[in-house]
This record gives structure tokens, sequence and C-alpha cells, in this order.
């Protein structure tokens, strides 16, 4: 399955360039050409889906798999002294490109950076009942 007009299917498909840093039958991996860090790199399934919900368990379990393996190497690669994994998942998350991403950003002590704290817009006043709903919900929902 693969899209036209995605950037990242035509990055998978050969048609536009790409650091490519590792792949297989099922992903891929390349240096982000906008990098918020050195090594600023990003997974991403091999097969077009738009977000996280849309990827069958089987490839998202690789894609962790992968996540695993190569954050280590990253970091170490630009001597990174942590980094964030993270996916901008949906539009109303920031997510540009509708491919379904990892984004692999490596963070250094003096970075000026934040913690994934900072994504989010305001912070919500929850009562105690409140997040119990929310929690059966989740429990209840997958
Ligand atoms: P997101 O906002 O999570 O959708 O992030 C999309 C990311 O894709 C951004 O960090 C861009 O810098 C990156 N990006 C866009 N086009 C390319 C490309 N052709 N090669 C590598 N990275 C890209
Ligand atoms: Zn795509």
């Amino acid at each position: 399955m693969s899209q036209d007009d995605c950037i990242f299917c035509q990055i998978v498909d050969g048609e536009i360039p790409s650091r490519t840093v590792f792949e297989d039958d099922v992903s891929m991996a390349f240096l982000d050409a906008n990098p918020l860090a050195p090594g600023h790199t990003l997974v991403i399934p091999k097969r077009h889906h738009e977000t996280l919900d849309d990827v069958p368990e089987d490839a998202a379990a690789h894609l962790f798999g992968v996540l695993h393996r190569l954050t280590p190497a990253v970091e170490h690669a630009v001597d990174a002294d942590g980094s964030n994994v993270a996916f901008n998942n949906g539009e109303a998350a920031g997510q540009e490109v509708p491919h379904v991403h990892a984004h692999v950003i490596p963070r250094f002590h003096d970075d000026g950076g934040n913690p994934i704290h900072a994504v989010a817009g305001r912070r919500p006043d929850l009562s105690e009942e409140e997040l119990d709903e929310i929690a059966a919900d989740i429990e209840s929902g997958h």
C-alpha cells in the first residue's frame, strides 16, 4: 500500500532521496531533513498508514523493536545524553506528514530543550471522579 502523493511513500519507493540508516521488509529509518538535533531520525512502517491506530499490531510491534534497537545507535552516533522518542499522532498533535512516523530526537544536557510534558496545551483540572471515569473508559476501550 503506497500513496502517490505521500512524501514518505516516495522515500520508501526510492523516488525521493533520504539518508537511510535502517531498512528491512517492514520498516525504514532515515535522518529528518530538518533536524531538531544532530541525529534526529524518523522511523516508519513501509506501508502507508496515517496514524498509529491504523497500523496493524504485528507491524506496530515490529516498529517498536526497530526503535528499541535504533535509539541507542542514534544516541551513540552523536554522543547524546538521552533522547525523546515520540509520535505526533494526528493533525491535532502536530502531525504534518500523514504517514505514521516515530521521531528519535537526541538530547543533550545543555541543549535548552524541554521534556515531552511541554508538548500539550493548557493543563486540565480534573476531579478524582473524572480521572476514575477516564481510566475506566480507556480500560474498556481497547
Ligand atoms: P511531523 O510533524 O511529525 O509530521 O514531522 C514530519 C517530519 O518530517 C518533520 O520533522 C520534517 O522535517 C520531516 N521531513 C519532511 N520531509 C522530509 C524528507 N523528504 N526527508 C526527511 N524528513 C522529512
Ligand atoms: Zn505514505
